[in-house]
């Protein structure tokens, strides 16, 4: 499937919407993702899914993704490789642990997956929890691509690269063409 097609799929469900909308930032933006619309689609995540395999090498014997978004996308993934998932969550600090199952073991060679990546904080902490463990990331994998500056840290491949304009009030050409702005979250 190529980027357009996903990015048909991606508003046909409504993950992906165009209008005005105010953002939490206070900016203004054309395009909003709401990725749950995404997760609660099986059948659209695993074309998303489909598209990162063909991106990724490999092997790894384990997926990692953090919750709640990352683990939905690790189960997927995992299941379409046929190898085990796990599942990061926030741990006592700032930071990702793994605690459920049997975690990643010493050695392992394991793929980090999160759904939709604006500045790769979660795909971050979910590196260390899993170097925590003893296990060795291979590569990181996420569906849809939102970072205005791709993070130099680690690399990645996704499904969908999805940067968003984004608008101060006073100079958004939406504002200027009278188009209702719609609040998110409200
Ligand atoms: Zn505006």
């Amino acid at each position: 499937m190529s980027p357009a097609d996903l990015l048909m799929l991606a508003k046909g469900c409504g993950a992906v919407k165009e209008g005005h909308f105010l953002l939490r930032s206070g900016l203004h933006s054309g395009v909003y993702v709401e990725k749950f619309h995404l997760l609660e689609r099986p059948e659209i995540l695993s074309e998303f899914v489909k598209v990162l395999l063909t991106k990724l090498g490999g092997p790894f014997d384990r997926v990692v993704g953090p919750s709640l978004g990352g683990l939905i996308v690790a189960y997927e993934l995992a299941g379409q490789l046929g190898i085990p998932a796990s599942y990061a969550e926030k741990g006592p600090d700032e930071g990702f642990v793994i605690r459920r199952g049997r975690g990643v073991s010493q050695g392992e060679r394991v793929l980090v997956v999160d759904d939709v990546m604006t500045t790769g904080g979660s795909v971050r902490k979910t590196i260390a929890a899993v170097q925590e463990c003893g296990g060795e990331v291979v590569h990181v994998a996420v569906l849809v691509d939102r970072a205005a500056e791709p993070p130099s840290d680690f690399s990645y491949v996704s499904a969908l690269r999805c940067v968003l304009p984004v608008y101060k009030p006073e100079e958004c050409p939406l504002c200027a063409k009278d188009l209702p702005l719609l609040r998110l979250g409200g």
